[in-house]
C-alpha cells in the first residue's frame, strides 16, 4: 500500500469510529487545510488522481464549514448556477457513493431500513438517506433537485426539508422531455426563479457578473475535459489508480469552479506524457502485464471467478466502453478485466454531452445544458450517445452495470444492447448493486464476466 492509500485507510478507519457530522467536519478542517493538502496530494503516485482527490476535499469541506451556505443538489443539475450563488454544493447521491468506498454503507443502509426506506429505492440515495438519518451529512440551507433521469432525488431531498424544516428553501426543477425553444424557455425561466429566491432568502442580489465567471470557467473545464477524452482514444497505458469512473464530482458538482479546470487540465497533460510513452515504446508499468506488441497474459488465480481467466487468444488488449457506475466497494471485476488484457478506454459519465455555454446567456445556456443529457427524453438519445462513443473509442465490447434501482438506465439496457448489436458490438449487462455488496454476487459477476471476455476473445481468433 503506497502512502496515499495508508493516509486514505487512517481516515477511513476514523471515520467508521467515529461517525459523527462534528467528527467528520473537524476531521475535514485539519485535512482540508492547504499545507496538509499539499503535503497530501505530494503521495499521490498519479496526477489525476491528486488533483481529483485534492478537489473532492476541498469540495466536501466546503460543504462542512457551517460558515457557508450549504446547498443539497441532485446530480444532473447545472452546478455553474450554485458556486455563482456562492453556494457550497453537497451531492448526496455522491456522497452516498462515498458511504460505499468509506465502508460504512452497511451502517447508512441499515439505519434507512429501519426508518422504512423501501429496499427497491436505488441504493445511493437510500444510503443517502440513511446518513441523514444518523446525522453524518452536513446540515443544509437549501436543497435542490431535479426529475432529470431521476425520480429519487425529489422525494428523499423532500424528507431532507422536512428533518431541517426547510420545505420553503426546496426547489424541484422540472426537466421536459422534448429538447426545444418552448423547453428551453420553460426551463431557465425556472433556473433563473430560483436563483432569484435564493438570493431573495440569503438578502443578496442576483448577481449576474458571477454567473458570467462561473460559465466561463465552466467552458474551460469542458475544453479540457474533450482534450482529455481526445487522448483516450488511442491511450491504452493509464497512470496507477486512474479511474475515470470516480470523477463525477468534479464534472458535475465543480462545472463552473476553477478546481473542475485544474483537474482536467492536469488529467489531459498526463495522459498525453502517457500517450507519447506509448506510442515512443518506452513505456513501463510495474503494475500492468500488457506489453506492446503482444504477450499472453496470465490469469489471475485469486479473482474468486473460476480456475481459468487467462486470454488466450491475443495479447491485443480490448477495449471496453463502461456504461452507467461501478461497485464502489472492494471487488475484482477491474483486477479481472486488467489481467485478461481488457481496459476500460472510456465511461459513459465522461462523455461532455452539452455545448459550450453562453456567458451572456446564462440561464438559456445552462438550460441547455441540462436538456442536452442523453438520459432525458428519449431512450433514443441515450442510444445515439453509446453508439457514438462506441464509435469514436474503437471499442471491442461494451459493459453496462446494472445497478440495482436505477430503473431508468436498466429500463434502456435491452434497447441499447440491440443497438449495439446491430453494430457488432457485443455488450454485457453486469446486474449488481454499486453499494450493498450484500445484494450482488462477486462469484456470479465474475463468471459472467469471464463468459463475455470468451465471446469478445472468440473474435480475434
Ligand atoms: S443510480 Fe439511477 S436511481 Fe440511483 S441516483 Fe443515479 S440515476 Fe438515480
Amino acid at each position: 500500500m503506497g502512502i496515499a492509500e495508508n493516509i486514505k485507510q487512517n481516515l477511513k478507519v476514523k471515520i467508521q469510529n467515529n461517525l459523527d457530522r462534528n467528527y467528520i467536519r473537524k476531521t475535514l478542517r485539519i485535512v482540508g487545510k492547504r499545507p496538509v493538502l499539499a503535503a497530501y496530494g505530494a503521495t499521490f503516485a498519479s496526477k489525476s488522481d491528486k488533483y481529483l482527490n485534492i478537489a473532492t476535499i476541498k469540495s466536501v469541506s466546503r460543504a462542512y464549514n457551517p460558515k457557508n451556505t450549504v446547498a443539497y443538489g441532485s446530480l444532473f443539475l447545472p452546478y455553474e448556477m450554485f458556486h455563482a450563488l456562492d453556494l457550497a454544493p453537497f451531492l448526496p447521491e455522491v456522497m452516498g457513493g462515498f458511504t460505499g468506498g468509506m465502508g460504512i454503507a452497511d451502517r447508512t443502509l441499515k439505519e434507512a431500513s429501519s426508518r422504512w426506506y423501501t429496499p427497491d429505492l436505488c441504493t445511493f440515495h437510500r444510503s443517502a438517506s440513511g446518513a441523514m438519518e444518523l446525522d453524518i451529512f452536513p446540515i443544509p440551507n437549501f436543497l435542490i433537485c431535479s426529475n432529470l433521469a431521476c425520480d429519487a432525488a425529489q422525494k428523499t431531498f423532500y424528507m431532507d426539508a422536512k428533518k431541517f424544516g426547510l420545505e420553503n428553501r426546496y426547489y424541484l426543477i422540472d426537466a421536459p422531455y422534448e429538447k426545444d425553444e418552448s423547453s428551453i424557455k420553460y426551463l431557465a425561466a425556472q433556473l433563473e426563479a430560483v436563483s432569484a429566491d435564493i438570493c431573495r432568502k440569503s438578502g443578496k442580489k442576483l448577481d449576474l457578473g458571477k454567473f458570467k465567471k462561473s460559465i466561463r470557467l465552466s467552458n474551460e473545464f469542458r475544453q479540457w475535459a474533450l482534450k482529455a477524452s481526445d487522448i483516450r482514444k488511442e491511450l491504452l497505458m493509464y497512470p496507477r489508480n486512474f479511474d475515470g469512473l470516480s470523477f463525477i464530482l468534479p464534472f458535475h458538482g465543480l462545472a463552473g469552479t476553477k478546481d473542475a479546470v485544474d483537474v482536467y487540465k492536469n488529467m489531459y497533460f498526463e495522459l498525453s506524457g502517457f500517450l507519447k510513452k506509448q506510442k515512443s515504446g518506452s513505456f513501463k508499468d510495474t503494475r500492468s502485464r500488457w506489453r506492446p506488441g503482444g504477450g499472453r497474459i496470465i490469469g489471475d488465480n485469486n479473482n474468486g471467478g473460476g480456475s481459468n481467466s487467462d486470454n488466450k487468444s491475443s495479447g491485443k488488449v480490448k477495449k471496453i466502453l463502461w456504461l452507467h457506475l461501478k461497485p464502489y466497494y472492494n471487488n475484482n471485476i477491474f483486477n479481472l478485466l486488467e489481467n485478461n488484457n481488457y481496459k476500460v478506454v472510456f465511461e459513459e459519465i465522461s462523455h461532455v454531452y452539452w455545448p459550450e455555454l453562453d456567458p451572456d446567456k446564462p440561464f438559456v445556456s445552462l438550460a441547455i445544458k441540462m436538456l442536452s443529457h442523453p438520459l432525458n427524453g428519449s431512450v433514443q438519445n441515450r442510444v445515439n450517445a453509446i453508439l457514438k462513443m462506441a464509435k469514436d473509442f474503437n471499442v471491442d465490447g461494451v459493459i453496462m452495470f446494472a445497478h440495482w434501482g436505477c430503473r431508468h438506465s436498466n429500463g434502456g439496457a435491452r434497447i441499447i444492447k440491440d443497438s449495439l448489436k446491430d453494430q457488432d458490438i457485443p455488450m454485457l449487462l453486469l446486474d449488481g448493486d454499486c453499494l450493498n455488496k450484500n445484494n450482488s454476487s462477486e462469484g456470479q459477476m465474475l463468471t459472467r464476466l469471464q463468459g463475455f471476455m470468451e465471446i469478445v476473445d472468440a473474435r480475434f481468433q
